[in-house]
């Protein structure tokens, strides 16, 4: 699993975003949201549903982690 951590600071109307494919998935799925738990709530529902097996490896995490790992993965536009 790679995770991309390259974070742009422009300002405070940027558009968060996680992709699968940053995150290791053959998946051109974008995550998008205006605030980080938008993202990571949309980016966990889209785990959970279309990439089960990528889910499992998250759902053994204590959940303060698979946050991190999420918030690793966002980036801004
Ligand atoms: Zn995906």
């Amino acid at each position: 699993m790679t995770f991309v951590s390259r974070r742009m600071y422009k300002n405070k109307n940027t558009m968060k975003i996680i992709s699968c494919s940053d995150s290791g998935l053959d998946c051109d799925f974008i995550s998008e949201g205006k605030t980080k738990k938008e993202v990571m709530d949309s980016a966990i529902d889209h785990i959970r549903e279309k990439h089960p097996t990528h889910w499992d490896k998250f759902k053994v995490l204590p959940p303060d982690q698979v946050f991190e790992i999420l918030e690793s993965s966002i980036k801004e536009l």
